[in-house]
């Protein structure tokens, strides 16, 4: 018997487990594939929500929170487990915006450091990028993570912990139920059925986080859908860039080793997570484009994954009405990189009973489902 069950080991579930562990329970992870290797492992790592100023202040609330807590946590999991998840403060360049007020008012209101650029000033911080943009917004305390390695070290973290246990290729299947309450979970693992019996059971699954709520309850429902994402990495010869970039809704990261992440395609198709032709002379036309000198770079990879799509891009964080012991963590869309560890610490208060520090109302799943819609 464990305290929690936490069915799906991404960015979400990995952070959920490591601030119960920090609170003396004991939790269970499972995950139908291996831990880290869905959507926070398909993630360009860019710690803010592009064009910050265009998302609703429930996402803001999160963001800023975890963009605080970022560099600590970060350098704490290099000191716990010696993998470096690579945070680093390069700022964020956006070209050519079209609501430069609204960013500039959304910047006063939330106290964010947003500065209206021109030619020189964008040409003197990156002068790879093609000629012809004449202003910007540059934020220059937006960070990227390298977030394979953030995995990887969480994976480490949670393993650290005599408390935690972490079974992978193991599918949640049903819930098992005595009257109605929920007190475990029957898993496939790795081809066997078995009981995992818990005190609570917490969905952190990402894309298929929906799908496995509606097959536990016709009560309550959430709304995510699959949007995939495909990214290209390229390698240069020297390092072309500083910040990221991002331009007509296409952006460039550089890493450390010469490498640059281009993103990314929305695609509306299901659960296919196929990479195609078409996203990648899409993807390498906006690169080339931004930075001409891309031309002549190796392509080294191409891959796609997909996010956990929810209206406005709010996740749902909270109990699942009608299911006693059951609360989600999933919902995150295009951000849940930069979100998550503001997201596991709500739903840690909430569970816990504590007084969060952010109003846990707008990402009550119930409170949701009245008011959603998707298209924003
Ligand atoms: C191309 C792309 C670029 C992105 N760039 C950024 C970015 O720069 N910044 C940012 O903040 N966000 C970004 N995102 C979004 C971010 O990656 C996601 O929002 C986030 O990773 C979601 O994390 P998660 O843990 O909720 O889901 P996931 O990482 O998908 O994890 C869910 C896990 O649940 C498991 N699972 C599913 N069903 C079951 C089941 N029945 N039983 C057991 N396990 C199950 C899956 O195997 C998976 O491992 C990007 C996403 C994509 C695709």
């Amino acid at each position: 018997m464990v305290d929690f069950l936490i069915v799906g080991a991404g960015i979400s579930g990995l952070l959920v487990a490591r601030e119960l562990l920090a609170e003396g329970a004991s939790v269970c992870l499972i995950d139908r594939g291996q831990s880290g290797k869905e959507a926070s492992w398909a993630g360009g790592g860019i710690v803010s929500p592009l064009y910050p100023w265009r998302y609703c202040d429930a996402v803001t609330a999160l963001a800023s929170q975890a963009q605080s807590v970022y560099p600590e946590l970060t350098t704490q999991l290099l000191a716990e487990t010696g993998i470096d998840p690579e945070y680093r403060a390069c700022g964020l360049l956006m070209l050519e915006t079209h609501d430069r007020q609204q960013a500039l008012d959304w910047s006063q209101r939330h106290k964010r450091d947003i500065r209206a650029w021109g030619e020189n000033e964008i040409y003197a911080r990156e002068s790879a990028l093609a000629s012809g943009s004449r202003n910007a917004m540059w934020m220059p305390s937006v960070a990227n993570v390298r977030n394979p390695r953030l995995l990887q070290a969480l994976r480490a973290s949670v393993l650290g912990s005599a408390a935690a246990e972490l079974r992978e290729h193991c599918e949640f299947v049903s819930l098992v139920t005595t009257g109605s309450e929920v007190i475990g979970a029957h898993v496939n693992n790795a081809g066997q059925l078995r009981q995992v019996q818990a005190g609570r059971i917490i969905v952190t699954a990402g894309a298929w986080a929906g799908q496995l709520i509606a097959a536990m309850s016709s009560a309550d429902t959430v709304e995510i859908e699959p949007v995939k994402g495909e990214m290209l990495l390229y390698r240069t010869e020297r390092p072309l860039l500083r910040s990221i970039v991002l331009g007509a809704g296409r952006y460039l990261i550089p890493r450390e080793d010469n490498l640059i992440l281009v993103g990314s395609t929305l695609e509306y198709c299901g659960f296919d997570k196929a990479s195609t032709k078409s996203a990648r002379l899409s993807l390498s036309a906006s690169a080339v484009s931004l930075l001409p000198a891309l031309q002549d770079a190796e392509l080294v990879a191409q891959w796609a994954g997909l996010r956990p799509g929810s209206p406005g891009g709010v996740p749902f964080i909270g109990k699942i009405h009608g299911l006693d012991n059951v609360y989600v963590n999933a919902g995150h869309f295009r951000n849940g990189l930069v979100l998550a560890p503001a997201s596991a610490r709500l739903l840690v208060d909430i569970i816990l009973g504590r007084k969060p520090d952010i109003d846990p109302s707008p990402y009550d799943p119930a409170v949701l489902r009245q008011s959603s819609s998707f298209g924003s």
